[in-house]
């Protein structure tokens, strides 16, 4: 298989037996098989019919937590996928886009609608994975279509009805689809105001969130009606750690990497929080990061 990757993609881009930990914000994980890049939307197309259901595609792997036995699977991942373009109101963005320059591209257009976004440290097509969303914003506010492959690289594209957005869920978690770029429709607004808003809410998180620290931000889904965080906090948990994994002293909400945690050690922060919670109050809170193994 190799062999063949390396026919597909510049040897630059195929790195055998690479650990995970080194492509995901958490820094945990195993090896995978490989680890590849694909340079442009072709060849992301060529791997997806050449890997089929023998590879993991990951975006900035800003969601995620591979276990430490690694994964016996190839690992894709889109950064280098990123063509973008401002058409009107509307911008293309290829897959790998970070949903950083996706914020940029709009405000420096004058478009508003993606302020929310400009802080999110994933791709587009992880954006739309999950529906992410932050400050009353959501992908689902601006998405127009989406453009994906299944594991024949049969194309298809899915209208906003079909995507099925709903909190950190999309249609993607169901079918297997590989997502390969996507349009989103904005509005005209004040270029200053867009960029306060942007400033604005990245102080915000700065504030509030421990970015100082590896994780992959919120470890939980709100429960309704809760706030995760603040159970994890009123149960009195802030700095529980096991190993180099602790629940942030400053956010509750985000399991932190402070070293070299193993996903085993962030898996029974996460196991204590959940039984801790669900004990104390009688809720049960739902992982909103992928933890990915080979099971
Ligand atoms: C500090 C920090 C702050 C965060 N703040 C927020 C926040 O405010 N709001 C929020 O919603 N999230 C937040 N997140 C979580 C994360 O950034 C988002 O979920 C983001 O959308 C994930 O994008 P990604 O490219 O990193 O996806 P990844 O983690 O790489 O992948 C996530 C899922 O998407 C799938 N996927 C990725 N690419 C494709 C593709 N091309 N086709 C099909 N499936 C694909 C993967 O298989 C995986 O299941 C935060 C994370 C961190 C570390």
């Amino acid at each position: 298989m190799e062999g063949k990757l390396l026919e597909l993609c510049r040897r630059e881009n195929v790195l055998i037996n690479e650990p995970m930990k080194n492509h995901t914000t958490f820094g945990c994980g195993g090896a995978a098989k490989a680890v590849v890049f694909p340079e442009n939307r072709q060849e992301l197309v060529a791997l997806v019919k050449l890997l089929k259901d023998d590879m993991v595609i990951l975006g900035n792997g800003s969601n995620v937590l591979v276990c430490d036995e690694g994964l016996e699977k190839y690992a894709v991942i889109t950064l280098k996928v990123k063509e973008v373009k401002c058409e009107g109101d509307s911008i293309y963005a290829d897959c790998g886009v970070s949903l950083a320059k996706l914020s940029s591209v709009a405000a420096e257009n004058s478009l508003a609608g993606l302020e929310f976004a400009s802080g999110i440290p994933g791709t587009v097509a992880g954006g739309i994975f999950m529906n992410a969303g932050a400050y009353g914003g959501e992908i689902k506010d601006v998405i127009s279509e989406v453009y994906a492959v299944d594991k024949d690289g049969n194309e298809k594209i899915f209208s906003k009805e079909e995507l099925k957005l709903s909190y950190r869920h999309s249609v993607f978690c169901e079918n297997g689809y590989i997502i390969t770029g996507a349009k989103f429709n904005l509005e005209k607004g004040n270029k200053e105001v867009i960029y306060a808003t942007m400033k604005d809410l990245n102080q915000r998180r700065k504030d509030k969130q421990p970015l100082e620290y590896k994780s992959a931000g919120s470890t939980f889904k709100r429960p309704e009606g809760y706030f995760a965080g603040q159970l994890i906090e009123e149960s009195g948990l802030k700095g529980y750690s096991v190993g180099d994994a602790q629940v942030s002293e400053k956010h509750a909400g985000f399991v932190i990497n402070k070293g070299d945690a193993k996903a085993s050690d962030v898996l029974a922060v996460i196991d204590h929080c959940k039984k801790t919670v669900a004990e104390k109050f009688g809720v049960n809170l739902e992982p909103e990061i992928k933890i990915l193994s080979n099971d």
